[in-house]
């Protein structure tokens, strides 16, 4: 007979983080940056009692174990608040990302029956005109105190957060229940269909809190000060306000201050080591610091990820500012992290050109999931770094299914089931570095062979003169698809078709070289801050490539 194990065993909760935290870090900061307009400031141990104080207000507005709670909110401490006390109160904190269509917010909304709305004064003019729609919501609460609250407002009954925390005593105690509880929902974007729930719990969240915290992974310790730029509304700020109390580092919020020199500023003047985002924001803070002929005094380290990192982008960080880029790629759907690209003390042995180009890929995977490359037919393609398939993924922290959906949306790999398709095309080479060539359906199909449309991006993002470039599928009557390339210039550079395209020769393939070059002012992009292909290919369908 099997001898058990004899240890102390609880179950593995959310609220376990936060205790951790204020007892060990208390006087650690966390500092926000608020709507308001102002800097706030406080410790870990005052963030917890709030966090009881709010579990308490959310019992007294008749919330039961399971209920949703919605947020539409920045980074800030408040809206970390409502993390732990929801969730650490066996609600469910609802994040929502404030960035999508109106009519998709009211969708998840309505999708999640959220019985409660918390938001910040930013979106109150959303939140009047989505309101009637809204039918689970019983209770809408501003995140301010009664000084800000608006004089009037649509809302009948608009709660103020600070009024409802303030009256409560703290005299709570975090509830012990089963760790599979759900503790927080996150919607994928939904550039395909209606968008759909990923429904984490507290043990997978627990267990993704202590991988991202891994020295393979985002190597956070209670020496750092962490700056999430990647927002709390999208899959958690990349799990970064669980590692945080987990390591009981200095948190630093940016509130709705995203531009180039409020986060400057901001990682100046409160000394920050270590940020997180999609490559998109680090193009503005980029120019803004390259502009003003600065330097980081403090900023070490920053994992970039959501969408391909341009190597030339990671060269700018690393060699003119000394800021180490960790490539990471995951997803909604998997807490996101799945795989960061670290050296192993083996590749730290290849010549350096070798170790620059797996930093480019998006690397490893964290202890806790696991991945592989299938063909069509579900069998795994060698570890080669060229055989490139479905990424398939499993692990303690991927969804098993979608919320409110019954069928499941695992596949088999060689015949044994239990793997989440990612819709993501990639390699995986001897090191177990993984590179994601394309998503499905981005990959750009010419004459039965495939184009990676990153691959292509990539180069062009190294030309001086662009800002940014977005490789796109483009109908051609001969090879099916050819690519197209748009470009939004740097201001003032000069870039003619010709120059853009002779600067892939040389650099990828002759088939491979986009057929056009158009350049526009703007490139649009998802809520997450993701290039929008599916709109780029709307707006250039009738696009005419030269010789057709
Ligand atoms: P959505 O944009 O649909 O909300 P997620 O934010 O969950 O989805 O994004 C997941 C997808 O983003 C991945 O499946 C992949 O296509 C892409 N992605 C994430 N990180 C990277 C990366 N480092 N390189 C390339 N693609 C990435």
């Amino acid at each position: 007979m099997a001898l058990m194990g004899q240890m102390m065993a609880s179950p593995l909760l959310i609220s376990s983080l936060i205790k951790h935290a204020a007892r060990h870090s208390g006087e650690t900061e966390i500092v926000s940056k608020r709507v308001e307009g102002d800097i706030h400031r406080y410790g870990w141990r005052d963030a917890e009692l709030r966090a009881r104080k709010l579990a308490q207000a959310f019992a007294r507005l008749g919330c039961r174990p399971g209920d949703r709670i919605g947020t539409l909110a920045w980074n800030g401490y408040r809206h970390l608040e409502i993390y732990y006390g929801s969730s650490g109160s066996e609600l469910v904190c609802h994040t929502i990302n404030p960035r999508l269509f109106p009519e998709q917010i009211a969708w998840i909304g309505n999708d999640a029956q959220d019985s409660v709305l918390c938001f910040d004064l930013t979106f109150l003019p959303l939140v009047e005109r989505l309101a009637p729609q809204l039918k689970s919501v019983r209770h809408f609460i501003a995140m301010t105190d009664r000084a800000h609250m608006p004089a009037e407002s649509s809302i009948a009954n608009l709660l103020c957060y600070e009024e409802l925390v303030e009256a409560e005593d703290g005299n709570y105690a975090w509830p012990d229940f089963d760790e599979n509880t759900a503790s927080s929902i996150c919607y994928t974007s939904g550039t395909t269909g209606n968008p759909k729930g990923a429904v984490y719990s507290h043990r997978s969240t627990l267990l993704h809190a202590f991988a991202a915290a891994l020295p393979d992974a985002m190597d956070c310790s209670a020496r750092d000060v962490v700056l999430p730029v990647v927002p709390m509304f999208h899959v958690n700020a990349w799990g970064i306000p669980y590692s945080g109390a987990l390591v009981g580092c200095k948190l630093v919020m940016p509130g709705p201050y995203l531009d180039g020199k409020s986060l400057y500023e901001l990682f100046e003047t409160e000394k920050v080591s270590f940020s997180a985002g999609v490559p998109t924001v680090w193009l503005g803070l980029l120019n803004y610091v390259k502009a003003n002929g600065l330097k980081f005094s403090t900023f070490k380290r920053t994992v970039i990820g959501g969408s391909a990192c341009p190597p030339a982008m990671m060269k700018t960080l690393q060699e003119d500012y000394g800021v180490e880029v960790i490539h990471a790629w995951g997803m909604t759907e998997m807490s996101p992290l799945g795989t960061l690209a670290k050296l192993t003390s083996r590749q730290l042995e290849l010549p350096a050109e070798q170790q620059q180009r797996a930093l480019e890929k998006q690397g490893k995977v964290i202890y806790g999931v696991d991945m592989a490359v299938a063909d069509d037919e579900g069998r795994e393609l060698p570890w080669d770094g060229a055989s490139s398939g479905n990424l398939l993924v499993r692990g303690h922290w991927v969804i098993a299914r979608y919320f409110g959906h019954t069928d499941s949306p695992l596949v088999a790999l060689d015949g044994r089931p239990g793997w989440f398709p990612t819709g993501d095309v990639a390699t995986i080479d001897e090191y177990g570095f993984m590179q994601i060539t394309d998503r499905s359906k981005d990959v750009i199909k010419s004459g039965g062979e495939w184009i990676s449309s990153i691959d292509l991006e990539n180069i062009a993002m190294a030309h001086p003169a662009v800002f940014e470039a977005a490789a796109i599928a483009s109908p051609h009557p001969k090879w099916d698809e050819r690519p197209l390339l748009v470009v939004v210039k740097k201001p003032d550079a000069e870039l003619t078709r010709e120059q853009m395209l002779a600067f892939f020769d040389g650099r990828i393939a002759k088939w491979q070289i986009p057929d056009d070059v158009v350049f526009v002012t703007e490139i649009p992009h998802t809520a997450t801050g993701k290039i929008q292909k599916l709109r780029l290919r709307e707006q250039f369908k009738s696009h005419r490539l030269p010789g057709t």
